[in-house]
């Protein structure tokens, strides 16, 4: 396991209320930075796990994406962030991978988990989000060899912006987090491409905000607001009360 250049902070023994899992840095403030950036304004402690540097990618070092991820969670406001260390573009079902991963969400307690959607273009999404989920799993079993008291959080819900034609199951409105959200992203300074190209898979600066505008105007749409964030779950909602439900008016 590869290890932080800079000390990360410490939750054990310290519960998150939320933790949102992804494959590279930068893939959760992409999906569900405003997502995030909201639950830490209504005051919930919410942490990130990356499971890999993205050493990998095409652009940028191991050294300048720390320091890129670092900087874009001081942006969020997120008490705690940490990475995994799997290989890049090996994500994969490994039960050693699974495990470690059911162990930090030992460690970290959280009560709500936000997993990438279980499909898509990149292997290394939707396998974060299908080992994600075995490893949420995996934490709750008390006979596994793993340390710490067994765990299961409360709920999953994935995030599904990277897959468009997946119709979520709500959306968040993200319009006053959205101009935060965009400073977070623009943190990952090495993966914008320095040519103003719409084509090209790393935009550049000035094609970000339009991407990411345009993307939460989407979703936005879809419940009456601004800029919304799309998320899926796979567990049918219960409700209770039929005349304050937190839905569109028509
Ligand atoms: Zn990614």
């Amino acid at each position: 396991m590869k290890t932080a250049p800079s000390k990360a902070p410490t939750t054990e023994g310290n519960r998150l209320d939320l933790l949102a899992i992804a494959a590279h840095p930068d893939d959760v403030e992409l999906t569900c930075g405003g997502a995030l950036i909201k639950m830490v304004e209504a005051g919930y402690k919410v942490g990130v796990l990356d499971l890999t540097v993205g050493e990998s990618g095409t652009r940028g070092s191991v050294a300048v994406r720390w320091k890129e991820s670092a900087r874009a969670s001081k942006v969020m406001g997120i008490a705690h962030r940490e990475n995994l260390g799997l290989p890049d573009a090996g994500v994969e079902h490994q039960r050693d991978y699974k495990l470690k991963l059911a162990q930090r969400i030992r460690a970290l307690q959280p009560r709500s988990v936000i997993l990438p959607y279980w499909e898509g273009r990149h292997p290394d999404h939707y396998m974060a989000g299908q080992i994600g989920y075995e490893a949420c799993f995996l934490a709750g079993l008390a006979k596994l060899p793993l340390a710490g008291a067994p765990h299961r959080p409360h709920k999953i819900v994935y995030a599904s912006l990277y897959v468009p034609t997946v119709l979520p199951t709500f959306v968040v409105d993200i319009t006053d987090q959205f101009e935060k959200k965009l400073k977070a992203v623009l943190c990952y300074a090495s993966q914008f491409s320095p040519r103003q190209d719409w084509r090209n898979l790393f935009p550049s600066r000035a094609d970000c905000r339009e991407r990411l505008a345009a993307q939460g105007r989407f979703f936005g749409d879809m419940i009456g607001v601004r800029y919304g964030e799309p998320f899926v779950t796979r567990e049918i909602a219960a409700v209770d009360d039929l005349v304050n439900m937190a839905v569109r008016s028509i």
